[in-house]
């Protein structure tokens, strides 16, 4: 039998981070701390009561949850954002294919700053676009100089900036983003004769974990109607397994996209679950709080080491340099201890995890490098 697979994906993989059953996980950037179990009761009353409606298919315009979303950014990141410009899907992957979709497509271009989140790549892939890398400089920055005539020359049509950057760790400042965006005006491909802006996304999964002083891109949404900013409760709300992710940007392109989601995208216990999680956002902030704590402590601790670390406005540190990479990250493993072998040439990513796991981490390291 021979399938017509589309070309593109002849001997390709699926994602894949490993998924291994060891004492020490800290690969994919999750939240360490299991939901308290005040937010466990609250999710399950919730789902209860929306199951009682489970023959009826879900609110398909969320409406109570978009309101939960907009408050909890409002609170957050002192932003307000009125419900109607917030938008949810099942993790903020699914946010960016929809936003691909409308915007991206076959002959279209969507460009990123790499090293970025591998999944770019992938989402441009399936929506038939070309994918265009820009590298980052040495320190993992974005030439912004460079900016204007890069957008020129490609004229994407989305450009993707993951802030804080996955696996570098590093926010992009405003004044800069302020310029990627002034650049994108205009830049964006010809639609029916008429110029477009690119749409700049600006992906802030890791947002919570900005340092401070660090500002959130939502602070520029009402200035750039092209501007798009996805979070996700998968990090720093502890969440990963509920698959929430969301966004907020401009009318017009909240409307463009509610084009392309499939009907009633969002179980109705999705919903549930996600109003019940975000009730609870103030045991959450703590939890923030200490994980960025710990960061910087353990950020300090490799620096005393000897290594490199780059500044890390996430959940994650991103180190190096080593000439055989692999044989850390394997000396790791034999012990339990599972980081990821991801970003530049002899770089490794580990995730910030309880006390104790960032203890045995650090003591596990050194055992790997001697
Ligand atoms: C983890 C991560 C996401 C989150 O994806 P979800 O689908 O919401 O779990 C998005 N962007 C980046 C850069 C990430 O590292």
């Amino acid at each position: 039998m021979t399938l017509p697979l589309r070309e593109e994906f002849i001997g390709q993989e699926p994602y894949g981070a490993p998924q291994l059953q060891v004492s020490v996980v800290l690969n994919t950037n999750e939240n360490p701390y299991p939901p308290e179990s005040k937010v466990i009761d609250e999710i399950a009353r919730r789902v209860a009561s929306a199951s009682a409606n489970l023959n009826r298919y879900p609110d398909r315009e969320f409406t109570e949850l978009k309101e939960g979303l907009a408050k909890y950014l409002a609170a957050e990141s002192g932003v307000a954002v009125p419900a109607s410009q917030v938008w949810a899907a099942n993790g903020s992957n699914e946010i960016m294919l929809q936003i691909l979709q409308a915007f991206a497509g076959p002959a279209r271009t969507v460009l990123t700053f790499s090293p970025s989140y591998s999944m770019y790549q992938e989402y441009a892939r399936n929506v038939y676009s070309d994918f265009v890398e820009i590298p980052r400089g040495d320190d993992f920055s974005i030439n912004i100089a460079e900016a204007p005539s890069i957008f020129a020359d490609h004229k994407p049509s989305v450009v993707l900036i993951a802030s804080p950057n996955n696996p570098t760790g590093t926010a992009i400042e405003q004044a800069e983003l302020r310029k990627i965006l002034d650049a994108s005006i205009g830049c964006g491909p010809e639609v029916g004769g008429r110029v477009t802006d690119a749409i700049v996304v600006v992906d802030e999964a890791y947002g919570e974990f900005r340092r401070d002083g660090v500002p959130s891109a939502l602070e520029l949404l009402a200035e750039y109607p092209n501007l798009i900013v996805t979070r996700t409760m998968s990090k720093a709300f502890g969440a990963a397994g509920l698959r929430l992710g969301y966004m907020a940007a401009s009318q017009e392109i909240v409307d463009s996209v509610r084009i392309v989601r499939l009907p009633y995208h969002l179980s109705a216990v999705s919903q549930a679950a996600a109003l019940g999680a975000l009730s609870h956002r103030d045991s959450l902030m703590k939890q923030v709080n200490q994980i960025r704590t710990d960061r910087d402590h353990l950020s300090q601790s490799l620096e005393k080491m000897g290594l490199e670390v780059a500044t890390s406005d996430a959940n994650f540190i991103m180190f190096g340099t080593f000439t055989d990479r692999h044989k850390i990250w394997q000396r790791l493993l034999d012990q339990g201890i599972l980081i990821r072998e991801v970003g530049p040439d002899g770089w490794l990513r580990v995730s910030i995890g309880t006390p104790h796991e960032n203890e045995a981490f650090v003591t596990g390291l050194k055992e790997a490098m001697k």
